[in-house]
C-alpha cells in the first residue's frame, strides 16, 4: 500500500532528482502574460494580466481594523507569506463584435517588474494596441490610468477614443482639490493624475453614470471608492453580467467583511454604502461578475452570508 506521508513524498522527489532519464530543461523563472476568455451571449471577453503586488501589509491598509486581525485573516485565506497581503491588476477587454473595449488600463511601464504586463497579456492574446477602438477608465487611480501611456509618454492605444467618469476627472483634475490634499496618499494620487493625463485635457471624452459608453456597456454609480468610481452592467442578447473595477479590493477582506475600509477608499463609509447595495443585487440576481483586483481570472459570483457576502469564483474553462 502505498504511504501517503511527506517523508514518502519527499523520499519519492529525490528519487525522480537523481533519475539519469530525465531530460532537463532551463527554468522559465518569470511567469506567463496572462489572458482568458470567456462569452457573454455574442459579447468575447478577455481578462488580461498586468500583474500582482505583493507587499508587507501596511500598518493602515484596513482603516478600521487591528492589522493582526487583518494579517490573520490574510492568513487563514493564504494570500501571501507572513505579513504580507498580494493585490492583483488585471483589466477586462470587450469584443462585442463591432467594437473592441478596454476597460482600464494596468499600471503602465514606469512601475516595476511586477506591473505593467497588460501589452504582454494583450500580444500573448493576439490582439494589438491599435486595434482598441475605445479606452473606459473606471476611475483616476494609476493603477487604472498609468497604462494609457508608453514608457516615452505617447499614447499606448493610439487609435482609440478613452472615456473618462467625469465627477472622477473633475475631482482629480482639480487644482483647488490638489491644494487641498494633506494626506500622503492623495498627494500622490493627484501629482500621477497631473503627470498622466493633462496633455489629455480636451482630447477625451465624459461619460456620467446610466450612460451606456458602448452599445451593450452600461456604466453604474458605484461612488465612495472615489468620488465618480464607476462600474459596468454589460449585456448582450438575454445575458448580462458586472464588471464591478475597484468596488472590493482583496476580496476575502472586503467582499468577505464589507465593514472593513480600505486605505485607498475615498469615502470609506460611502464605499461601504456602495459594496453592500451592489453584493445585494449581484447576489439576488445570481449574475456573474468580474473583479479588477480579484485572484485571475478574476470572475465570480456573491453569495449573501448574514450581514457580509462570500466569493464563489470562476474555474478555467476550456469552451467559450
Ligand atoms: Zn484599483
Amino acid at each position: 500500500m502505498t504511504q501517503l506521508s511527506r517523508r514518502a513524498l519527499l523520499t519519492g522527489a529525490a528519487a525522480l532528482a537523481a533519475s539519469p532519464a530525465l531530460a532537463s530543461a532551463p527554468l522559465a523563472g518569470k511567469q506567463a502574460p496572462g489572458y482568458y476568455r470567456y462569452k457573454l451571449g455574442d459579447f468575447e471577453l478577455t481578462q488580461l494580466a498586468d500583474g500582482a503586488a505583493t507587499f508587507a501589509m501596511p500598518d493602515n491598509f484596513v482603516a478600521n481594523v487591528p492589522k493582526d486581525k487583518a494579517l490573520a485573516e490574510a492568513a487563514r485565506n493564504f494570500i501571501a507569506g507572513p505579513g504580507q497581503i498580494r493585490v492583483p491588476f488585471s483589466p477586462v477587454l470587450i469584443n462585442t463584435g463591432s467594437k473592441l473595449v478596454l476597460i482600464d488600463t494596468g499600471y503602465g511601464p514606469n512601475i516595476g517588474p511586477v506591473v505593467g504586463h497588460l501589452p504582454a497579456s494583450l500580444a500573448a492574446a493576439g490582439i494589438t494596441p491599435d486595434q482598441i477602438d475605445t479606452v473606459v477608465i473606471s476611475h483616476l487611480h494609476p493603477d487604472h490610468i498609468n497604462g494609457l501611456k508608453t514608457k516615452d509618454g505617447g499614447l499606448a492605444f493610439p487609435k482609440a477614443e478613452i472615456m473618462m467618469p467625469e465627477n472622477d476627472w473633475k475631482f482629480w483634475m482639480s487644482d483647488e482639490n490638489a491644494a487641498k490634499a494633506n494626506d500622503p496618499v492623495n498627494k500622490a494620487y493627484f501629482a500621477n493624475t497631473r503627470k498622466v493625463l493633462s496633455d489629455l485635457t480636451g482630447k477625451v471624452t465624459m461619460y456620467t453614470p446610466g450612460k451606456e459608453v458602448v452599445s451593450g456597456i452600461t456604466a453604474i454609480d458605484t461612488a465612495g471608492h472615489t468620488p465618480g468610481h464607476c462600474s459596468f452592467a454589460v449585456a448582450s442578447g438575454k445575458s448580462s453580467m458586472f464588471v464591478q473595477c475597484d468596488v472590493t479590493n482583496i476580496p476575502a477582506f472586503f467582499l468577505s467583511h464589507p465593514d472593513w475600509h480600505v486605505i485607498y477608499d475615498h469615502d470609506a463609509n460611502q464605499a461601504e454604502r456602495t459594496r453592500r447595495k451592489f453584493y445585494d443585487m449581484v447576489a439576488k440576481e445570481k449574475s456573474l461578475i468580474v473583479g479588477y483586483h480579484f485572484p485571475f481570472p478574476c470572475l465570480g459570483h456573491v453569495e449573501k452570508v448574514g450581514k457580509n457576502y462570500r466569493l464563489i469564483p470562476v474555474g478555467w474553462s476550456d469552451m467559450l
